[in-house]
């Protein structure tokens, strides 16, 4: 099967990779076959392509990238019951364990045994076809396309961060990094019930794409704007209720209390892969509540509803649509950062 490999850092080929075959391609009574359809270029993708490595996950062999994806259902294992032949359908990429203790608790995102796509040493999906368990394969209603279908990856991390910051009607949010996963973090805090979100960067074209997605949306470019100012301004001094720190940025995180309300929550999802330090003594005085996110669970279904009814826009965060068989090229579009782009996409051939 013709993938998309990456050999080593800054190298990937387009190429049959016949190691795929066998054990990853059988299907199990529980399994569906999906063909992909459309595949997100994810940051981590891109960093693995560029570092060869995001923190302890090192590619020390040629790996398929890719994990946000849609397709359609094309074989059902034997024990199948709630998916058909012909349904089109999003994955998620993480697959836990079973039976391990944090997948018995609930927290499956955390199970240190979990599988992810793109992943060393586990291959991503910009492959013509893969197999998938039922239970971490989502139904698409028909409204819903399978560009849409691919942001429900980087949408449920948004989502995710907006459960576990409890939103209430109402609420006043900053989200720190106009990135994909900053704005889709706006979206869903929007979704659930904030009044109006700060979103915050360095990037005016960023910004810009942050403020065209609502008009609950306010943005602040930090370069000419002092954020925490700002908020406290709009807020009569008081804060708000929550802080989204998505940039991975140590300098970001150690404000995240700053613009925080009394009370309030700070959620950190971006990435940090050295020990970063932060103001203590700001989170102990507002009695903050500090949240923290792996990935996410149980919120695929949710996403997906919230595309189908509308109550979430992903559209206007796809920017880019390249050929499976431009993948490459892609790839190196990608590492560039283009500021006026939020996702790309992939499409392969059906
Ligand atoms: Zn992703």
């Amino acid at each position: 099967m013709k993938s998309l490999v990456l050999e080593r850092k800054d190298a990937l080929s387009l190429r049959d990779f016949p190691e795929i075959s066998r054990a990853e391609e059988a299907l199990g009574p529980r399994d569906v076959r999906v063909k992909l359809h459309t595949v997100g270029i994810c940051g981590s993708d891109v960093h693995y392509y560029t570092h060869g490595r995001i923190g302890p996950f090192v590619v020390n062999a040629p790996m398929i990238l890719g994990h946000e994806a849609s397709g359609t259902v094309i074989e059902v294992g034997a024990e199948v019951t709630t998916l058909k032949e012909g349904d089109r359908v999003c994955m998620e990429p993480g697959i836990p364990d079973p039976n391990s203790r944090a997948t018995r608790l609930g927290m499956y995102n955390v199970d240190p045994a979990v599988r992810f796509w793109a992943t060393p040493p586990v291959h991503g999906i910009l492959r013509p076809t893969c197999v998938h368990p039922e239970a971490f394969t989502y139904k698409l209603p028909d409204n819903v396309s399978f560009a849409e279908a691919a942001m429900v990856e980087p949408l449920a991390v948004g989502v995710h961060a907006a459960t576990k910051a409890r939103v209430k009607p109402g609420d006043v949010a900053v989200v720190m990094g106009a990135g994909p996963i900053g704005l889709v973090t706006a979206l869903s805090a929007l979704a659930a019930g904030c009044a109006r979100v700060y979103v915050s960067d360095l990037s005016d074209a960023k910004l810009e794409i942050a403020a065209s997605l609502s008009q609950a949306i306010t943005p602040v470019n930090i370069r000419s704007e002092n954020l925490v100012e700002t908020v406290q301004r709009e807020t009569d001094g008081w804060g708000a209720d929550i802080v989204f720190e998505a940039t991975g940025s140590p300098q970001a995180a150690a404000q995240v209390f700053e613009p925080l309300a009394p009370g309030g929550c700070v959620v950190m999802i971006g990435g940090q892969p050295d020990p970063i330090s932060y103001d203590a003594g700001a989170a102990m005085v507002r009695e903050a509540r500090v949240e923290n996110i792996f990935r996410y669970a149980h919120v695929f279904p949710r996403c997906v509803g919230m595309l189908a009814s509308g109550a979430i826009d992903v559209k206007p965060l796809i920017t880019r649509t390249f050929s499976f068989d431009d993948s490459v090229h892609a790839f190196e579009v990608a590492a560039s950062a283009p500021a006026g782009d939020v996702k790309m996409q992939i499409e392969l051939p059906q």
